[in-house]
């Protein structure tokens, strides 16, 4: 783990590994995050992918009321459905 002293722009945020159904009603993997000072939630994000998880946090930060310039996933929950290639 990396450890920063900017630590107050930081809140540490849970990535969610999930299904859901698309538009289309075929289940898909997605991410949600939420953080864990606002508990703010978005997602779903389309895929297990390393690039869905940071598109999810980046989506929190923007959303988020918190002062966080960087949402920093920390925790993972659910099962990860796919490894980046
Ligand atoms: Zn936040």
């Amino acid at each position: 783990m990396r450890r920063s002293k900017k630590a107050m722009v930081r809140v540490p945020a849970t990535i969610y590994f999930k299904h859901a159904k698309n538009e289309k009603g075929n289940r898909q993997v997605c991410v949600y995050a939420v953080c864990d000072l606002e508990r703010t939630v978005v997602g779903p994000i389309w895929g297990h992918t390393d690039r869905a998880v940071k598109k999810a946090v980046s989506e929190l930060t923007r959303q988020c009321t918190c002062p966080a310039k960087f949402h920093n996933p920390q925790a993972y929950e659910g099962h990860r459905a796919q490894k980046r290639t």
